[in-house]
């Protein structure tokens, strides 16, 4: 059953040359102690799910349709007393940017124990800190955030998270500021930190690489969409949609020795409102007269492709 769940979701953002539609009927499921990868260009859409999961869409965003649903329940129906418990109880956060997201004038012990609450003494403060494995505990305490280097803020960034131990983790592009020498063991320890304890975790990454060694699972999103859902593995060895395929080809680490990488050709598309097709139309070499004006919907067990020519499967009970 899914604990995370963005189901038909419609989001625009009010800009100053009009709407700009970044969800298109987005949806998207993540287990309880699932780890589900978020993949696609720039602008498809996979920050705006993440924050729309916890009611955080900036100002200028409206839901015009659809549900989030957390634990089974509406985040759009809560009230404000329930959502602050969402936010600070059930759901973690780990942004890109760990210096700019922590708080630059507290100390990293002061808001460590503004995220647990009560008055936590230095030991249990050591101790969260241990166990994101921050070499010398005690004195990035007392540091402010500006005196931490990328890798240690979001060790920091990790801790807080956790400290209240959420049901699920939102992670997006959590290792995208960092220097490549850190990239890795900072996403490692973040899923083994979130694996150990059950947590969910939903991590939104343009590295396909790292989302096929740590996730159990990978969405695809393009235009605003999930195109794609399926379980890690076969998405990589066996990719269905047309987006999906053209997105691993064009990936750092897809071409053969020897052999140039293909970008993707042509620029996602910005849309304004409905599109009435599917919205990779312009770009994609095996189009049909259906997809400029019929919407795919999906077709698939647990293996779900929108696209007018993939296989018609039996939903799974
Ligand atoms: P990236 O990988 O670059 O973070 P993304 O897949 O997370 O991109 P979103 O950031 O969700 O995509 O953006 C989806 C669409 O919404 C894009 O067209 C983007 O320009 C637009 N958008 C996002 N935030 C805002 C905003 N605050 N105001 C106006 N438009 C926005
Ligand atoms: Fe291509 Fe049509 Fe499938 Fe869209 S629906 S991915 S345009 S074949």
């Amino acid at each position: 059953m899914a604990f995370l769940e963005a189901r038909d979701l419609v989001v625009e953002y009010a800009t100053r040359r009009g709407p700009v539609r970044a969800l298109d009927e987005a949806s998207l499921e993540v287990a309880a102690g699932e780890v589900v990868g978020v993949v696609g260009e720039s602008g498809s859409g996979k920050s705006t799910i993440g924050v729309a999961l916890a009611r955080l869409l900036p100002g200028n965003a409206r839901v015009s349709s659809g549900d989030v649903l957390v634990g089974g329940r509406s985040v759009l129906a809560m009230g404000d007393e329930e959502l602050r418990a969402l936010r600070r109880d059930t759901l973690g956060f780990v942004f890109q940017d760990p210096i700019g997201t922590l708080d630059p004038t507290a100390r990293i012990g002061r808001q460590l124990g503004w995220m647990i609450g009560g008055k936590p003494g230095d030991r249990e403060l050591v101790e969260h800190l241990e166990r994101v494995r921050l070499p010398d505990p005690e004195r990035t305490l007392r540091a402010f955030p500006h005196q931490l280097s990328g890798g240690m803020a979001q060790r920091v960034s990790i801790a807080l998270a956790l400290a209240r131990a959420p049901q699920a983790v939102i992670a997006d592009e959590p290792t995208a500021s960092l220097d490549a020498s850190v990239r890795s063991e900072i996403l490692e320890l973040l899923v083994s930190l979130t694996r150990e304890a059950g947590t969910a975790l939903m991590l939104m990454s343009h590295d396909l690489r790292a989302v096929r060694r740590f996730c159990t699972r990978v969405a695809v999103v393009y235009g605003g969409r999930v195109v794609e859902t399926a379980p890690a593995q076969e998405l990589f060895s066996s990719p269905q949609h047309p987006y999906t395929r053209a997105l691993l080809d064009a990936a750092p680490g897809a071409e053969a020795p020897g052999e140039t990488l293909r970008p993707i050709a042509g620029i996602p598309p910005v849309l304004h409102g409905a599109f009435r097709g599917c919205a990779f139309v312009g770009r994609c070499a095996c189009a049909v007269e259906a997809c400029s004006v019929e919407r795919p919907v999906v077709h698939s067990d647990d293996h779900d492709v929108l696209c007018h020519l993939a296989p018609v499967k039996e939903k799974a009970a």
